[in-house]
């Protein structure tokens, strides 16, 4: 398969380059050239398989120039053995017509681990194959850079460097990332905000001395492989409650816009999905956007759902592309307009969004509310994220079933969930010891040339 960037001035690859290189280098973000579909036959075929069975099955037509199906099947195999569930993404019920698709049964309970496990072994079979090193730089608001410390921690041919916001993280978060002793990974305290640490990763990226200097790759979902693995999810969970026969609804807690583009893949490839909701927090520029056509960035106004507080949702620009029929110089035009405030989405291309996607908001009062009354109505205690997915979702059923995805653990953002319930989630058994860990942060300015200079030191220490 060939991917192609959203803005049309990069060179084609196949799946094993765009992997390893993230960012496309005229700033575009990889997209597959088609979206192969699939039966009606082959998704009624799914159903009763493993999780890992249906994933080799949806993903192996993306990957099929990187790896023979064996070879991937073992790769997938050893991607989710680490989960502590056996279905990997069990379903539960809510209410009549409303389910909570459970993602945080990964080795650092958020969603992220489904793409960061597969990515680790991904990057490893392909690197070792070839015979090469790569920089790993990633920004995180807590969950990404603790999935993928997790994913690459000890690996020979990878350093990992992630930049987090200082003191806007989870103490569980922030932990996650600083514990791990071995010496191929770096936590990096940014005195700023997320939407800060992303734009400096873009910098690098665009900085193509440093870039290739240290060989960067990039596991933000940026990088086309973190939203494939998530496509899968939506096949397991749609086809469980009847698909293809039945057509059935989701509700995506968004950020970045990763998860709930890889709905959108799913929906391309032929899974009945009849909405997909995008679920924001307080701050809400996507549900602004897709009600008014007006994308246009402002303060970050920090939540108790950290991981999607954000201003410039990285893979936007991906549903965009798709929105604007392919045209990549008018994607590079939007993104230019991005730099100074934002820009106005064309009438047919905001119709064309407005027919996949519909969202909502949850305001803060909002969320701890709806993480109170699941508790109260279903013994279901929801991490604030999964909460805002809730309460958005709740405004949008109707007669299909509804999947609100959960995409931490509650456990990871005690305070909110303790400030709504009285009660404070306790982490798994496996990772009882995290406060008992030795940290390792280092603190690192707002600067470009700071952050570089920081990584050049440790590669070389
Ligand atoms: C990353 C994250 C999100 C947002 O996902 P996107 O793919 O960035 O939209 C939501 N909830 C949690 C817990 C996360 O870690």
């Amino acid at each position: 398969m060939r991917y192609i960037s959203t803005r049309g001035q990069a060179p084609v690859l196949g799946f094993e380059d765009t992997m390893l290189t993230g960012l496309a280098r005229d700033g575009g973000l990889y997209v597959p050239e088609e979206v192969p579909a699939l039966s009606h036959g082959d998704i009624a075929a799914l159903a009763g398989l493993s999780y890992e069975e249906v994933a080799v099955r949806i993903m192996a037509p993306f990957v099929a120039d990187a790896f023979d199906e064996a070879t991937f099947a073992d790769l997938v195999a050893k991607a989710y053995a680490g989960f502590g569930h056996d279905a990997r993404a069990p379903l539960k019920q809510l209410a009549p017509n409303h389910f909570l698709l459970e993602l945080f049964h990964g080795p650092t309970l958020a969603f992220k681990d489904f793409a960061m496990q597969l990515i680790g072994q991904m990057f490893q079979h392909s690197l070792a194959k070839r015979g090469q090193k790569v920089t790993i730089v990633g920004a995180t608001s807590g969950d990404t850079g603790s999935a993928a410390i997790e994913a690459f921690r000890g690996l020979e041919a990878v350093d990992v460097f992630i930049l987090y916001p200082h003191g806007r993280v989870s103490d569980v978060q922030r932990r996650q990332m600083t514990t791990p002793s071995e010496s191929n990974v770096h936590a990096l305290a940014l005195t700023g905000h997320f939407d800060d640490c992303q734009a400096r990763v873009k910098d690098m990226f665009n900085d193509f001395d440093f870039r290739d200097r240290v060989a960067l790759a990039g596991v933000n979902s940026i990088n086309f492989a973190r939203v494939l693995a998530q496509v899968v999810y939506f096949f397991t969970a749609a086809v469980s409650l009847g698909a293809p026969h039945r057509k059935v609804s989701f509700t995506v807690p968004t950020g970045n816009f990763g998860d709930i583009f890889a709905g959108h893949i799913a929906k391309r490839m032929g899974l009945p999905i009849e909405h997909l909701v995008v679920a924001t927090n307080q701050n809400d520029i996507l549900h602004r956007c897709l009600t008014t056509g007006e994308y246009r960035t402002g303060e970050v106004h920090p939540s108790i759902s950290p991981s999607m507080d954000i201003q410039v949702s990285s893979n936007f620009e991906r549903a965009l592309h798709l929105a604007y029929d392919g045209d990549g110089s008018a994607i590079a035009q939007l993104m230019a307009e991005l730099k100074t405030g934002g820009f106005t989405v064309s009438q047919g291309a905001l119709q064309a969004l407005r027919e996949v996607y519909a969202s909502g908001r949850a305001s803060e009062a909002q969320t701890s509310a709806a993480i109170t009354r699941t508790l109260a109505h279903g013994a279901e205690l929801l991490c604030p994220h999964s909460a805002v997915g809730v309460e958005v979702a709740e405004a949008h059923l109707g007669t299909t079933p509804m999947v609100t995805l959960a995409t931490a653990h509650p456990a990871k953002f005690p305070d909110a969930v303790e400030a709504a319930t009285g009660i404070r989630p306790p982490l798994p058994p496996r990772m009882a010891d995290l406060f008992d860990r030795p940290e390792r942060i280092t603190r690192v300015d707002n600067d470009l040339t700071d952050i570089e200079t920081l990584i050049d030191e440790a590669r070389a220490a």
